[in-house]
């Protein structure tokens, strides 16, 4: 974790939520390879998390919150990624619907949807496409004109939490423009198709979603964005993967202090190969962290930088999440790590999903060194 003090950590006045988080995280732990394993929503983690009035203090000021500061978010987000991967991942999704909704309606609307998530209401993201894969901000379902708005029909696939969302921001084409809209679950024209059987994130149950002439308001769509803004999604992914890093560190490192092999006599710590891969693993899981909170800090000052930042943050912690569990199952060796009781073999599947999810680890590079390459 950033030292305190340091200008990329938390700022000292929203400690609290830091404990808050950490004090959650630990209850989560207790019970994350149960929700893996029944792969059902972890509807009470999700509850604690809004009873704690965290979902709350990250709404702006203006609309009853405190404007938590990104770099406060982001540690929350590793905290419980570490703890519960899939808790982690509905948490984000929802907050970041939540806020999206509210920091880009209009007023009037932002604030039905500020008070929304003060009573409790759950929040989803219904972006992906299909046909669109990666590609989530640039939806191919056209929304034909209607009374009262726009009508669609089509799917939307993986949507964590989506069963037990109350609201969804969700994107289509409007006379040929991505537009965004707030929509609020309608059971008469929407459907949840059961695909979500996944090696990992197994609890988020990111289900396909078929509209079927579904009203899109037109009261409820957001105006034109004004400029790339920060966003929660954006911040919250890195810290996902982060925190299944440092849950695989943890688990490598008392495996290791823990094992004595026979023939040496010596803890499996005293090797020199395992020395040398946790020293980088280690080192790489430092510099992904620190340039994390650097995406976050960035957010904090509203600086357009931000977006390029969550590219390159994004690809880092993805990458380091991966080999920190390939490491550790190497470490675990087939007892404890290649067994399904294993807590490392879970970690190893959910450290899988950071480097698919949009944007996933491939179009990272593939913008980023466009960039750079460009004349
Ligand atoms: C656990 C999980 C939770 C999710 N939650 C949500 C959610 O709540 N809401 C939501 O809307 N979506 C969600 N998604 C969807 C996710 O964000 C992606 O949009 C979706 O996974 C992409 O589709 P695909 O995985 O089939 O990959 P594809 O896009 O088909 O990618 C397949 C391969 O092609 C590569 N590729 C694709 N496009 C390009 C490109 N332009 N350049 C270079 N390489 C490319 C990819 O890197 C990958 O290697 C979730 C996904 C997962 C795994």
């Amino acid at each position: 974790m950033i030292a305190a003090g340091h200008p990329f950590a938390p700022p000292s006045h929203e400690q609290r939520w830091i404990d808050t988080a950490t004090e959650l995280a630990a209850e989560f732990a207790k019970t994350a390879a149960e929700y893996d394993e029944s792969a059902e929503l972890p509807l009470a983690n999700l509850q604690a998390l809004h009873a704690s009035g965290l979902d709350v203090a990250l709404l702006p000021a203006e609309y009853g919150g405190e404007s938590l500061s990104y770099r406060s978010f982001g540690t929350i987000v590793r905290l419980l990624g570490a703890a519960c991967p899939s808790t982690a991942c509905i948490w984000v999704m929802h907050i970041g619907a939540a806020t999206g909704l509210v920091t880009r309606s209009t007023p009037d609307v932002a604030r039905f949807y500020a008070d929304e998530l003060i009573a409790g209401r759950r929040f989803a993201n219904a972006l992906s496409e299909p046909t669109g894969g990666n590609l989530f901000l640039m939806p191919l379902q056209h929304a034909a004109p209607v009374p009262g708005g726009y009508e669609l029909t089509g799917a939307k696939r993986f949507a964590s939490g989506c069963e037990i969302a109350d609201h969804f921001l969700i994107n289509a084409l409007v006379d040929g423009q991505p537009a965004f809209f707030g929509l609020a679950a309608d059971p008469s024209t929407m459907a949840y198709i059961p695909i979500w059987d996944t090696m990992g994130l197994r609890a988020s149950r990111s289900q396909l979603i078929e509209f079927t002439g579904t009203l899109l308001r037109a009261d409820r769509l957001c105006p034109p964005s004004t400029g790339p803004h920060p966003n929660h999604i954006g911040a919250g992914l890195a810290f996902l993967s982060l925190g299944i890093a440092d849950a695989a560190v943890t688990a490598l490192v008392a495996h290791a202090r823990k094992r004595v092999i026979p023939t040496t006599g010596k803890p499996l710590a005293e090797m020199q190969w395992l020395r040398f891969e946790a020293a980088d693993v280690h080192t790489r899981l430092e510099a992904a962290g620190m340039y994390a909170h650097h995406m976050c800090w960035l957010a904090d000052q509203n600086s357009a930088d931000f977006i390029p930042a969550t590219m390159r943050a994004k690809q880092l912690a993805n990458v380091i999440a991966v080999d920190a569990a390939q490491l550790a199952v190497r470490v675990g060796g087939a007892s404890a790590g290649y067994l399904r009781s294993s807590p490392i073999e879970r970690l190893f599947r959910d450290a899988q999903a950071g480097g698919l999810m949009a944007y996933s680890v491939e179009v990272c590079k593939d913008v980023i060194g466009a960039g750079l390459l460009a004349d």
